[in-house]
């Protein structure tokens, strides 16, 4: 049948063909001062910017952005999201935009309002600017934004044409943030090891090999630096492990792309989030969710080198101050319904926990989740749990 295989073969060819990367931003500029330097290249993208950021933000933060809300060649509009990367939100900001005719938009802040002014320049077809003002997560460099509930429960994700147009990193301004935005930025900055290396581990793949071994450099940067950046902000160490945690970490997530996806860590971040008494931020759920992943390839492959990474991280997050557990995230008295639901969203039917080589139940999730500071023990299996009668295989 050559026919058959040679229409085959063409289709295999096709839909390669069709992948694409959403690699990095068009542009980085870093430094200090860096907003004057960087007037120029927001008016070769647009003249009328709209400037999106947190309410308080966007006040606290004024004195940086002088130089830009003051250019004579630049309009710019300043607004602010609510609480949230949700619908609402998204929809009143487009009004503003049109309004205003803007012709760019500009993000400053933490994860949910870059993803806010990603997603609104997205649905506007705009060029977009970010302006990370803590080293809390990589919003500022990759294509995707997160969409959550008014009241800040995870939703779904959306995946972005490209890379925000232009980075503008001024570490004078993200040193203003408070140490734990840094903290939970290496939380999450480590979570691309630990997942990317389960979901593509064994790719055959060039980029997607390059993006797993940058994971794991990237995860030995923040082991070896991160205590000293913590205890020295502003300094050399301090600003290698910002952009260890604001640039590589979004490197990661733009070579790899859909082929080097979050896996149980994110999952359980996502979880977590529906819980309403959660109070701790993005970076911090998703390293607790990190220490759950692990233990449940512990408890459920017996994988003796989780249980050894598990150890490490327990000490890591120790020394520089990590969730490790429920009761550090501020959810000690949660009750059992609460857990069972934020274990359920956690394994609905299109969660990226599935990811993991091996099924979970909904049993397996909050024994892990109720046990991520246990000790190493070697003869730990589910048949243990399941004498202490909170076992029992869930159809997924
Ligand atoms: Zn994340």
């Amino acid at each position: 049948m050559p026919n058959k295989f040679l229409a085959e073969k063409l289709s295999t060819q096709t839909s390669s063909s069709l992948s694409f990367l959403a690699v990095a931003p068009a542009k980085v500029i870093r430094g200090t001062q860096v907003f004057a330097a960087a007037v120029d290249d927001i008016a070769r993208l647009g003249k009328r910017p709209l400037i999106i950021g947190g309410k308080q933000t966007l006040g606290e933060i004024q004195r940086f952005l002088e130089p830009i809300l003051d250019a004579p060649v630049l309009q710019c509009l300043c607004t602010h999201y609510n609480r949230d990367c949700s619908e609402t939100s998204l929809l009143s900001l487009r009004k503003q935009a049109n309004l205003h005719q803007a012709d760019v938009i500009i993000g400053v802040g933490g994860g949910k309002a870059l993803d806010t002014a990603k997603l609104v320049a997205y649905q506007l077809d705009l060029p977009v600017v970010t302006i990370p003002t803590s080293a809390a997560t990589c919003a500022a460099w990759t294509a995707l934004s997160n969409v959550y509930s008014d009241e800040g429960a995870f939703l779904y994700d959306v995946g972005l044409a490209r890379c925000p147009d232009l980075l503008v990193l001024d570490y004078d301004l993200v040193q203003t943030a408070p140490t734990r935005t840094l903290v939970a930025g290496i939380g999450d900055a480590l979570a691309k090891w630990y997942e990317a290396s389960v979901s593509s581990g064994h790719s055959e793949q060039t980029i997607v090999i390059s993006a797993v071994q940058q994971a794991r450099v990237l995860r030995d940067i923040l082991f070896q630096k991160s205590l000293k950046a913590i205890n020295e902000p502003g300094s050399d160490t301090w600003r290698e492990v910002v952009d260890a945690s604001v640039l590589l970490a979004g490197v990661i997530g733009g070579l790899g792309g859909a082929q080097c996806r979050t896996v149980a860590a994110h999952a359980v971040h996502n979880g977590l989030t529906h819980i309403s008494k959660n109070e701790s931020i993005h970076g911090e759920k998703v390293a607790f969710g990190i220490l759950v992943q692990l233990r449940l390839e512990e408890m459920v492959q017996g994988n003796q080198l989780a249980a050894a990474a598990r150890q490490q991280l327990l000490k890591f997050y120790a020394e520089i101050g990590l969730p490790s557990s429920l009761n550090d995230l501020g959810l000690g008295d949660v009750t059992l319904r609460q857990l069972v639901s934020s274990a359920e969203i956690a394994l609905n039917p299109k969660s990226d926990i599935h990811r993991l080589p091996f099924k979970v139940s909904l049993e397996q999730l909050m024994a892990a989740m109720v046990s991520t500071t246990a000790p190493i023990d070697t003869s730990y299996t589910m048949s243990r749990v399941s004498v202490l009668g909170i076992s029992g295989e869930v159809e997924q």
